[in-house]
């Protein structure tokens, strides 16, 4: 797992124009500062190339479109443009946000009609986990919060309204645990605050299909395994399945891939990384090396 650093000044793309980072302001009548209205996604470069730009420019107009919101530019345009602040703030390894706001309306404020978005690109580096922390482990609750079911907001679209995972995540971490797992209103396992499950049984993956956000990560293990000979279902999971998992890891970009050792007080295998994750997260570190699914910076 690596995560980003955050403490160093940068370069943002803010409606056709990089500046420093403590120029590229929005207004506070952006109605994603009033009500969390926008969408974004993060994608990640390596080794001075960035990771399915494509999917995760697709994944964005997706998501864009399905709220009704304009993204001002193309996808063309905006590729090049996370490419350019990639560039700019001479990252190798990076983490990139790319967001897109309702923008600024007229009155009444709570009208989405007439408001200008704006698009946001910034790029910070990765901070690499330090050495030995890929045999850790984390320790996950069931959130009792369960996740904003289909019928309310997809969860195919990517959000800047993360509250329902946020509160998830304090719930979790306030209860003393890393992390949360998210249930549908159902009871079926859906995803965590920002990664996607995956439980390992019998030597075979398994992943929740529904009410979910279609991660790009969680794709790219389907293919791996679908390439190396690993079984892989989409399918119903229930906390129970979880509970009685031989091994069971999170994916997302930002974090890639990561184990699970603890479900609300049930050790899972023996709570260190197991054969399966070890090999998936291997496979999943060979392709992001390669660079053969990554568009270059320079
Ligand atoms: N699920 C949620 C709710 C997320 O926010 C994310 C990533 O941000 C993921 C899953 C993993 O998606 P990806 O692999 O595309 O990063």
């Amino acid at each position: 797992m690596r995560v980003a650093s955050g403490d160093q000044e940068s370069i943002v793309y803010i409606d056709g124009e990089y500046l420093p980072e403590n120029q590229a302001k929005i207004s506070v009548f952006d109605h994603v500062v009033l009500y969390g209205d926008g969408v974004y996604d993060t994608c990640c470069a390596w080794g001075g190339k960035v990771f399915k730009l494509d999917a995760h420019l697709d994944r964005l107009f997706e998501s864009a479109r399905a709220v009704k919101l304009d993204v001002p530019v193309e996808k063309s345009t905006l590729r090049r443009v996370v490419l350019e602040t990639v560039k700019r703030n001479h990252l190798e390894e990076a983490y990139v946000k790319i967001i897109v706001t309702r923008g600024v309306g007229k009155l009444p404020l709570l009208s989405p009609y007439h408001c200008v978005p704006t698009v946001i690109v910034f790029a910070k580096p990765y901070m690499r986990l330090a050495d030995g922390d890929d045999e850790k482990s984390i320790r996950v609750k069931i959130a009792s919060l369960r996740r904003i079911p289909d019928e309310s907001l997809y969860a195919k679209v990517k959000s800047s309204n993360y509250q329902n995972h946020v509160l998830a995540r304090m719930e979790a971490n306030e209860a003393g645990y890393d992390d949360a797992i998210e249930l549908t209103i159902g009871g079926y396992v859906a995803e965590a605050p920002g990664y996607n499950v995956f439980v390992i049984k019998h030597g075979a993956l398994l992943t929740p299909r529904d009410n979910i956000l279609v991660g790009i990560t969680r794709q790219t293990v389907l293919e791996l395994a679908s390439r190396h000979g690993i079984v892989s279902h989409e399918c119903a999971l229930t906390p129970f399945d979880l509970f009685n998992a031989d091994e069971i890891f999170f994916s997302s970009t930002a974090g890639g891939i990561f184990p699970v050792g603890e479900v609300d007080g049930r050790r899972i295998g023996d709570g260190a990384p197991g054969p399966v994750t070890r090999r998936v997260r291997s496979l999943y570190h060979e392709l992001l090396e390669s660079g053969e699914a990554s568009i270059p910076v320079y």
